[in-house]
């Protein structure tokens, strides 16, 4: 052994593992908001769905979309669009911290979450909280729904049932989604 290079080759390993890890960590992160994108999320999801089946535990899924974000936008800028995005994803994500948990940008205004194990009378208040805080970082806007930021949330909690599709449970979570945004916005619509 040449002491050199053996610590030559030794750094070349950390550096490539040091890479590597920064290279997954990046295609499972939202660039702009730092919190889990839709890659992480599909991934996350389908594992802890399978789980949920498999010990007949609640699972719940819920879309959160910021309303009349295209005003907001319009009036205050792009630029400022973006910050109101990242504040509603700190403020957001910020309950999500569990292992069981996961909070992910699902696209544009839009956020995803996932968790397991609470029924779905606890999920549905634990998200109005979540509603609320939002509301509470008391971000000016000038929509009809309220002069603060708000955000609209369509959510499910079932136990799945053998047969049962991930992707069903997400478009009833869009639907309750389309209903808190039908029935006036600022809400959380949930189904249990
Ligand atoms: P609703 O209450 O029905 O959700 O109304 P909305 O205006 O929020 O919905 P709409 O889907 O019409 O508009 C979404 C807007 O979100 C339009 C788009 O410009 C904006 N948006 C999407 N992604 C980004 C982003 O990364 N940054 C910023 N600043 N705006 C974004
Ligand atoms: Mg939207
Ligand atoms: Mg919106």
């Amino acid at each position: 052994f040449h002491p050199l290079i053996v610590k030559a080759r030794v750094n070349t390993h950390i550096k490539l593992y040091q890479y590597r890890k920064q290279v997954e960590y990046q295609s499972m992160t939202d660039q702009l908001t730092g919190v889990a994108n839709r890659r992480r999320h599909d991934r996350f999801s389908a594992i802890k769905w399978l789980e949920a089946s498999r010990l007949q535990v609640p699972f719940s899924v819920c879309m959160f979309d910021i309303d009349k974000f295209k005003l907001y936008n319009d009036t205050f800028g792009h630029p400022a669009g973006d910050q109101v995005i990242s504040a509603v994803a700190k403020t957001a994500s910020s309950y999500f911290q569990r292992s069981m948990d996961l909070f992910a940008r699902y696209g544009g205004e839009e956020f995803i979450a996932v968790f397991v194990g609470s029924d779905g009378h606890n999920a549905f208040e634990f998200l109005k909280t979540i509603r609320q805080a939002v509301e509470d970082l008391h971000i000016p806007h000038c929509s009809p729904v309220s002069q603060w930021v708000t955000v609209s949330v369509g959510g499910v909690s079932l136990i799945p049932k053998v047969g049962d599709s991930y992707d069903t449970y997400l478009k009833l979570a869009d639907t309750m989604l389309y209903d808190a945004k039908r029935l006036g916005r600022n809400r959380v619509v949930w189904s249990y």
